[in-house]
């Protein structure tokens, strides 16, 4: 790890345009990290940019300033930094092939095929990673990156309840508490606040949710119409599946959305029994043992079909 923190750095240093880049419908780990990377590139001169897909998440209004929503560029950049992203073709971004592609991540399923790869799957939050970087790198800490960095671990770990919580996480986070960052209101909008359509998508879940009783495991589905009916946005289902997982006596709580006709996103929470990375992977997707996702052009039938086969598999 130790060298490839001097070699990213190297290559930092020789280029003069620099990108960087996280997964789409970005969570607060995305966010957070790459805010806190660009701030810390800048304080070795670079300019950097750093580019989303799509609409920015709301509940992250002190990190929206350093993102642009930009789907393409034509600029072919030096250096392009994938921050937690687990795959090369998460960022809903086009562009053309840089000098260089370096990623920052901790998803077990990332297949480290960059030029430059910092993966540490035992990282709590990719900002876990970036805090090490900051030190590694000796540059200094300051309230804006103390908020960036914060943010990734608070939201990666749910408040520190996760199991990824470890004593490391916590000394990470009494450092970064030393700046004077508005960490409570961080926890009141970023992590706490959910929106009336959350509720009614809650409700609406909870009345249609399937039960394998013998597998331990609930599915919960809001279909296109349901959504459409809601206006939600992917800020409206943040949080939902973590929910179906604290059912008590479920192991294995997956969460269906359709946003789009046609294409269900899948979210998959674990406890003890089951490896949520293993199951997305069925289905092209992947992320972590306890928490992982997919995209699927399959029917909310099918899907669910081979869930329950999985699971009978695996159990
Ligand atoms: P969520 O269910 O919150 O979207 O994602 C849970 C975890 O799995 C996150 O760490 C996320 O980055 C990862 N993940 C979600 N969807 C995908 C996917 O389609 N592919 C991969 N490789 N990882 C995903
Ligand atoms: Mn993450």
């Amino acid at each position: 790890m130790k060298n490839s923190f001097s070699l990213l750095k190297q290559t930092v240093l020789n280029s003069n345009s620099i990108l960087l880049l996280t997964h789409t419908s970005p969570d607060g780990d995305a966010l957070g990290s790459t805010a806190a990377l660009k701030l810390l590139l800048e304080k070795l001169g670079k300019t950097v940019d750093c580019f989303l897909d799509d609409t920015f998440p709301a509940v992250f209004p002190h990190l929206q300033q350093y993102f642009s929503i930009k789907k393409e560029t034509t600029t072919a950049y030096d250096l392009i930094i994938l921050v937690d992203c687990a795959d090369r073709s998460r960022t809903g971004v086009s562009y053309p092939t840089p000098k260089t592609i370096a990623c920052i991540d901790h998803h077990i399923s990332n297949p480290k095929n960059c030029d430059i790869n910092i993966v540490d799957a035992a990282a709590a939050a990719t900002a876990e990673i970036i805090y090490r970087l900051m030190l590694d790198w000796e540059i200094g800490c300051d309230k804006e990156i103390a908020g960036a960095i914060f943010t990734g671990i608070l939201t990666d770990t749910g408040g520190f309840l996760f199991q990824n919580t470890t004593k490391q996480t916590h000394e990470i986070v009494a450092h970064l508490m030393e700046y004077p960052f508005e960490h409570s209101r961080i926890v009141r909008v970023s992590m706490l606040e959910k929106t009336l359509t959350y509720s009614k998508l809650y409700a609406h879940l909870f009345e249609n949710l399937v039960h394998f009783e013998a597998l331990k495991a609930v599915v919960g589905h809001i279909d296109y119409d349901t959504y459409q009916k809601f206006s939600a946005t992917p800020d409206d289902t943040e949080g939902l599946s973590a929910v179906l997982r604290n059912i008590t006596g479920i192991e294995c709580g997956v969460l269906l959305t359709e946003r789009e006709k046609g294409t269900i996103k899948g979210s998959i929470r674990t406890n003890e029994t089951y490896d949520a990375n293993e199951l997305a992977s069925l289905f092209g997707g992947g992320g972590h043992m306890r928490a992982a996702g997919f995209r699927s052009t399959l029917t909310y039938q099918e899907i669910k079909e081979k869930i329950h086969e999985w699971l009978s598999a695996h159990q």
